[in-house]
């Protein structure tokens, strides 16, 4: 346990902090966000698989502003094989499944949906799972830092044009009476009541469909990015360490339930689980996009 997790359990243990509840605890000490602060040796992404894309340089002044015309959307399955993020275990400490497999099995479900109701997605991930756009080694210190894989995403959502972006994890703690959903956003910056209203879209959508599939789930609420030592989180695209910050008009990290929860769990494992929270969190955005772009968009359909 780092003097971060040695941290976060004494304020879990003493005042049950949101913000620890955010970080997440997973086993191996190792933070469970996109967040994370922990160094990963650069030789380690290099072997994430094959060659990943290009990334292009971020669109500027009007050049984004045409690709961001339509509906466009990024979605980031939180962790891959090098940060798995938290995991479920069953009493004998066995891995159930881990965080990096569940926000990619639920970003591809989505994806479709998405799809279907007209939006142009992109994935972070590909799905086999490695990351799109290999973060690069930008300070030159020899280590991949956390700021520098989010700002891989970065550069590619941005490159991308989204208006709109999810990322998407599940929680985790060392207190298993500790459960639930909440939403991430930045509340800073030119589109602070954008993230916000996208996050209560995406809370809301997600609890009451849980709800409605007859899980209680517990509802944490919207929260601030900015609670960690070091500041914001990185993916959400305004904290200070970033090169460049993002470009999208809304942006969010749902933690949809605690794999550390067993109640949380037992709702996971249902196999009808994933499909609700992928229908769910497609019902906020589209719900969000309405209410944020549905005027512009009926603007767009006068002759
Ligand atoms: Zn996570």
């Amino acid at each position: 346990m780092g003097w971060r997790a040695a941290a976060c359990l004494l304020v879990a243990l003493t005042a049950l902090s949101a913000g620890c509840v955010g970080e997440g605890m997973p086993p191996r000490g190792e933070p469970a966000s996109d967040g994370a602060a922990t160094p990963q040796p650069v030789h380690a992404e290099g072997e994430a698989g094959p060659p990943a894309a290009a990334v292009q340089p971020p669109a500027a002044g009007e050049e984004l502003a045409a690709l961001s015309g339509g509906k466009r959307i990024c979605l980031d399955p939180g962790h891959d094989a090098n940060s798995p993020g938290a995991s479920a275990r069953d009493p004998s400490g066995r891995v159930i499944f881990n965080e990096h497999d569940l926000t990619l099995a639920v970003a591809y479900r989505l994806k479709p949906l998405l799809e279907a109701q007209g939006f142009a997605v992109c994935v972070t991930r590909n799905p086999d799972g490695t990351l799109v756009a290999r973060p690069r080694d930008e300070n030159g210190n020899g280590r991949l830092e956390g700021w520098e894989r989010a700002q891989a995403k970065i550069d590619y959502v941005n490159a991308f044009g989204a208006r709109v972006f999810v990322s998407i994890h599940f929680n985790g703690i060392s207190d298993p009476s500790i459960g639930g959903t909440e939403v991430y956003y930045a509340d800073t910056g030119p589109h602070e009541e954008d993230n916000r209203a996208l996050a209560r879209t995406l809370l809301d959508s997600l609890v009451s469909a849980m709800r409605s599939a007859g899980y209680w789930a517990i509802d944490r609420g919207i929260k601030s990015d900015n609670y960690k030592p070091y500041g914001r989180l990185w993916v959400l695209g305004y904290n200070d360490q970033l090169a460049r910050k993002a470009h999208w008009q809304a942006g969010a990290l749902v933690e949809v339930l605690f794999l550390t929860s067993p109640a949380d769990v037992s709702f996971l494992q249902r196999p009808d689980a994933l499909d609700i929270v992928a229908r769910a969190l497609l019902d906020g955005v589209v719900r969000f996009w309405e209410q944020r772009f549905g005027a512009e968009a009926a603007q767009a359909r006068l002759p």
